[in-house]
């Protein structure tokens, strides 16, 4: 199936007189006729649910649903993204190992590798990815995994996914990558050489601004048995001995990561959000059309206007992004567009004069939604801290949503005028 029909279709097919829309199974428990059929399910020599931590066939479908439009072996749906950064590296890292990853990445993954990993133990070594050299001598033999953003949030940093994968093979180790603002639509990272995809369903994949989540994929192409991954290739006794290397074949990482770190930790999904967030996947497809077509057309407005000291999107031509945007975003941009105004105060006043555009601490909504980083998100930081952290106080981030672009493009203008 091409992705327009999985994002419809895949992860439920019901049967003769069953509900053509996926079922809610708001149940923590499933109830079984013997102790036997529970043992198999518990030994994994069964397929079944019997605790919502560990499954729930409600969440089943658009974790389906996410693996087969990434083309992976399987996914796990987490309760939010900051969930599923977390478990992906330490399904992978215990204390006193390290990943490296790029300094471009969402302000929240920065802030779990570098004060709350470490506080267990897990290293994070940051660098700038557009510097290969430095991403491999950032690798030690503590080193377990590279973790980037395909699009960076907010920078608007496009990864070369093939160069970064091959320093992380020639390691011997696996490649996380963070899609959120690319979506399968835009990019499916298995096929550059990643091994292990992280999104925030939150943003694109709900849409509508109803439910927080989040996923991890397993391409199940990354060899774990290659010596420097021993909990998978040893029994865990945790696990009544599993070895998820022999057990789990192909899916061994992301077996792991639900019967044990999913099992210890927790951070599941509620079958709820996960029936909102497959109804927003439904129609991702084309929503993430419009959402760059719109991108674009808002984009090449603010290019054109006097005040808009400087612009980022990566399919205006020109953007220093272009052309590995074509090459691994299939030439959409995604909606997100940053720019710059003369001054922190126009940029206040900008904010306070959108009528339709709303202020929301969020993107990827349906809603077009601004965001002044100076005096929202990074307001504790002086202008001097915002500027070593590579935020202007005078960036502004504008997630574009799917009204009429002339209608976003009036406000804005009418903004521009009043901010003068
Ligand atoms: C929002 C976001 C996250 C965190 O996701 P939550 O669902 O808010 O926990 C992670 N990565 C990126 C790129 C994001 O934009």
């Amino acid at each position: 199936m091409k992705k327009e029909t999985q994002c419809i279709h895949e992860g439920y097919y019901p049967q003769n007189g069953q509900s053509r829309v996926v079922p809610i199974t708001m149940s923590t428990a499933f109830r079984y006729d013997t102790t036997e059929q529970v043992g198999d399910l518990f030994d994994l020599k069964d397929n079944g649910y019997f605790y919502t931590r560990l499954g729930n066939p409600t969440i089943a479908v658009p974790e389906a649903k996410i693996a087969a439009l990434e083309g992976g072996v399987g996914a796990m749906m987490t309760s939010s993204g900051q969930a599923a950064s977390m478990l992906s590296v330490l399904n992978l890292c215990s204390a006193g190992e390290n990943i490296v990853a790029s300094t471009a990445i969402y302000g929240g993954t920065y802030n779990l590798f570098d004060v709350t990993l470490r506080r267990l133990g897990v290293d994070t070594t940051f660098v700038d990815f557009r510097d290969f050299d430095a991403v491999d001598k950032a690798i030690d033999d503590k080193t377990k995994a590279l973790f980037c953003e395909t699009l960076a949030n907010p920078a608007l940093i496009v990864t070369d996914i093939e160069k970064i994968a091959k320093i992380a093979h020639s390691h011997g180790i696996p490649l996380i990558i963070d899609s959120t603002f690319a979506t399968p639509v835009l990019c499916r990272p298995f096929e550059y050489g990643a091994d292990i995809i992280v999104h925030s369903s939150t943003k694109y994949l709900d849409g509508h601004d109803t439910s927080v989540g989040g996923f991890i994929v397993d391409s199940g192409n990354f060899d774990y048995s290659n010596g420097k991954f021993p909990a998978f290739t040893k029994p865990d006794e945790s696990y009544h001995g599993l070895v998820y290397m022999r057990d789990c074949g192909k899916a061994a990482y992301i077996t792991k990561a639900r019967v044990q770190l999913m099992r210890d930790m927790g951070s599941q999904a509620s079958p709820f959000n996960a029936w909102l967030t497959n109804l927003g996947m439904e129609t991702l497809c084309v929503r993430m059309e419009r959402h760059c077509q719109n991108a674009l057309k808002v984009a090449q407005y603010l290019k054109s206007r006097k005040e808009v000291k400087s612009i980022s999107y990566p399919m205006l031509e020109g953007d220093a992004e272009y052309d590995k945007a074509v090459k691994y975003l299939g030439g959409m941009g995604s909606g997100v567009i940053s720019f710059e105004l003369a001054s922190r105060e126009k940029c206040i006043k900008f904010m306070d004069s959108l009528k339709l555009v709303s202020l929301l601490v969020h993107v990827a909504d349906l809603r077009t939604c601004a965001l002044h980083p100076a005096s929202s998100t990074h307001r504790q930081l002086s202008d001097a801290a915002l500027i070593s952290a590579g935020i202007s106080p005078s960036l502004i981030r504008l997630s574009v949503g799917l009204e009429n672009a002339d209608d976003i493009i009036e406000d804005i203008d009418n903004a521009l005028r009043v901010s003068k």
